[in-house]
């Protein structure tokens, strides 16, 4: 007899081919059917009076024929006219054989689902399901709402429907354990897991169906919370199984971390020093660190990472710098160098555009323990990179990685029983609720002040008709010394037109601007071209530089004053933050100009006007993640790791906090039973890992 973990295969006229299709929908064992949650649902549990049809409604109905004619007019159609003792209505069908036509004759019964419609005569219904009845025949009615699945290639309603029918017996004959701590059941009077399950698959008649379709219905809720629960407690159980593993203490307080801060051309922030000590704690423990900086653009969390790095380094262990693009590692690479080399630290740099010579000689050097610092970018983490002795693993800008690459790389330092440290930063500063949610398994330090003497940017929201006043702006910028940054448009998804785009707005401002110097930076050029362009840049040589959104993040030019950012309202708020944040790092008064294509929808409208009213990266995310969602503000990447079914992590916001509270008192329970139920909760939602983890 089977159970609910049983394969799909274990259920009736479940073949192989069924099972793969099954498994496209991530469906693999019986109880995955259960949580496959209908998209919608039809009601056929009533015939609605034709009177009472309304525009839109979806619904059965019952009637004689009265007429049926097949028509020209524009398209060939059958028309046959319905009508019971309280209204009439036209199906139309476009589609449909003689023998169609001649049982849809004057005087037969039918009834149909189908959508109602305004058509040219009145109500209709295009293409209904129909059935030819005897006159005494009443039309059979669904006990319950129908429910519509999500469907793949081949796999039909008719199918699924049937296939979790036997799963919902399964179900009744042996019930899944309820595991949602009492707690939360006691708080939010939600119904039981069976009960949800049920009550969703198969809603009785006349149910609220707002309510469902927002997804804000209790059943609804009642497994949101327990997919959240499973999600959260799976990144907390990687955070002990990690933290079980040791990791080489590393003593604080260094001589030559305290060198390295001296010879700094400034003041490191209270913030700074804050974040400092947080980390300089945990690396002196034995279990590896797993700390998350966020900070504002600007903050000065490079120094902070370098500060960390020193510090592994002179414990006799090789610290490893990932950042998401070639250009932020390359300008990372510099100021590591500058930094470091002075103590007499190597440091090398590895890319995956590095030539075969110079890569050889990097690994070389970083699995001979010659190199003890390495910048770099995710080709740090790929097959054929060894390390001599890896202590301390920082990721940079960690919302544009996966969670999968930041799991991977803890692997390059396994040796024997230890894991390098873990420090990752991010600029993307994350609303509370959801950081507790997307990185459970971190600890999170705040810089949460910015260098002094900054002054804020001040950003104004401008229609591109005004270009020419934009670009006066840019050569008077110029005249005083100062530097700027116009940064093009979009282009779709594609490259290439990207940097055409990019190209072009650089010719035309050469002409525009013939005084100024020009440079142009994008992401198809080589990574010397790149570099040539940013230290040209950061020496002043060029006064403006045309870029792609590949200057996003990190490029620090502290000259820079003036950043025009073409159809800002295409980008994300984050985005444009970030962006942003490249000026306003030196003393200058900077300014951000947003130009925009108009006309302007009402929501682009409100969130130029987000950017215009903030500085503070918080304060904006929190109005991005209002306006567009998780998947924006995370990076889709993170999100699309989590991979959930059921809950939406904007929808069910207000469900975090709630989730948190439960997994607290789940991990308390330190029994054989306690660990055996959050096993369960995990497995129930996230299954094995194939579909977490470890990609
Ligand atoms: P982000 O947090 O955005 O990565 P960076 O680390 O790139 O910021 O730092 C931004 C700029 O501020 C750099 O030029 C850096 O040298 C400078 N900086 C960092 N900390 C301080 C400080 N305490 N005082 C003055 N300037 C600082
Ligand atoms: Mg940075």
């Amino acid at each position: 007899m089977s159970d609910l973990t049983a394969p799909v295969s274990a259920l009736k006229g479940v073949g192989p081919a069924l099972a793969e299709k099954l498994k496209r929908l991530d469906v693999e064992r019986v109880e995955d059917l259960l949580f496959q949650l209908p998209l919608r649902y039809e009601d056929r549990t009533r015939v609605t009076p034709l009177v009472a049809t309304r525009h839109g409604q979806r619904c059965l109905i019952r009637g004689e024929v009265l007429l049926s004619e097949v028509v020209f007019r524009g398209r060939r159609s059958l028309l046959v006219r319905i009508g019971d003792n309280s209204g009439q209505i036209t199906l139309r069908f476009f589609y449909f054989t003689n023998a169609q036509r001649d049982a849809l004759a004057k005087g037969a019964f039918v009834s149909c689902y189908g959508e109602v419609r305004h058509g040219p005569a009145g109500k209709e219904m295009v293409h209904p399901e129909y059935t030819i009845q005897r006159a005494d025949e009443t039309p059979e009615t669904a006990p319950s709402l129908t429910p519509v699945y999500p469907s793949t290639d081949g796999l039909h309603q008719g199918r699924m429907r049937q296939l979790v029918k036997q799963a919902l017996a399964i179900m009744r004959r042996s019930p899944p354990d309820e595991l949602l701590p009492q707690i939360v059941r006691d708080d939010s009077a939600l119904p039981t897991l069976v009960e949800a399950i049920e009550y969703l698959h198969a809603p009785p008649p006349g149910i609220d169906m707002d309510s469902m379709a927002s997804g804000m219905h209790p059943c609804q809720r009642r497994l949101a919370i327990e997919e959240l629960l499973a999600q959260h407690l799976s990144l907390r159980q990687l955070r002990m199984q990690l933290q079980q593993e040791g990791a080489v203490p590393i003593a604080i307080g260094s001589a030559l971390r305290q060198q390295f801060i001296d010879r700094l051309p400034f003041e490191m922030t209270g913030a700074q020093q804050r974040v400092l000590e947080d980390i300089g704690h945990d690396m002196a423990l034995t279990k590896p660190m797993l700390r998350l900086v966020q900070g504002d653009v600007g903050s000065g969390k490079t120094v902070v990472a370098a500060g960390a790095a020193v510090a592994a380094i002179e414990a006799g262990l090789q610290c490893a710098l990932m950042a998401p693009t070639e250009l932020l590692a390359e300008q990372h690479y510099r100021n590591f160098c500058a930094w470091l080399e002075p103590l007499d630290i190597s440091v090398t740099w590895l890319t995956g555009s590095l030539k075969s010579a110079a890569r050889r000689e990097s690994l070389a050097a970083l699995s001979n323990g010659e190199a003890q610092m390495v910048v770099g970018t995710h080709a740090l983490f790929q097959a054929g990179v060894s390390f001599a002795n890896l202590g301390l693993v920082i990721i940079d800008e960690q919302h544009r990685f996966g969670v999968h690459q930041r799991l991977a790389l803890r692997d390059k330092g396994e040796d024997g029983q230890r894991l390098p440290h873990q420090l990752v930063m991010t600029a993307t500063p994350i609303p509370r609720t959801l950081a507790m949610t997307a990185y459970a398994d971190l600890d999170t330090s705040i810089i949460d002040e910015l260098p002094p003497g900054r002054t804020p940017v001040n950003t104004v929201v401008v229609p591109d008709a005004r270009r020419d006043e934009v670009v006066d702006r840019v050569r008077d910028a110029c005249r005083q010394g100062r530097q700027a940054y116009w940064v093009c448009p979009l282009v779709e998804t594609s490259d290439v037109l990207d940097f055409q785009a990019a190209e072009e707005t650089a010719q035309i401002l050469r002409e525009q601007l013939p005084d100024v110097s020009v440079g142009l930076i994008h992401g198809r050029l080589h990574a010397r071209d790149k570099e040539a362009i940013m230290s040209a840049f950061s020496a002043g040589e060029l006064q403006l530089l045309v870029a792609t959104t590949v200057i996003e993040v990190g490029v620090d030019v502290p000259n820079a004053s003036l950043m025009i950012i073409e159809n800002a309202e295409r980008m994300g708020l984050s985005q444009l933050h970030q962006l942003r944040g490249r000026v306003g790092r030196g003393s200058a008064a900077s300014s951000c100009v947003l130009l925009y294509k108009p006309p302007l929808s009402r929501t682009a409208k409100a969130r130029l006007a987000v950017l215009r009213d903030s500085n503070d990266g918080f304060v904006i995310a929190q109005r991005d993640l209002d306006l567009r969602g998780p998947g924006e503000v995370l990076g889709t990447r993170q999100t699309g790791a989590m991979n959930l079914r059921i809950a939406d992590l904007t929808r069910d916001a207000d469900l975090l906090s709630g989730v948190q509270t439960a997994a607290n008192q789940l991990l308390q329970d330190q029994t054989a039973a306690g660990e055996l139920r959050i096993c369960r909760i995990i497995a129930r939602w996230i299954g094995s890992a194939s579909r977490y983890g470890n990609v």
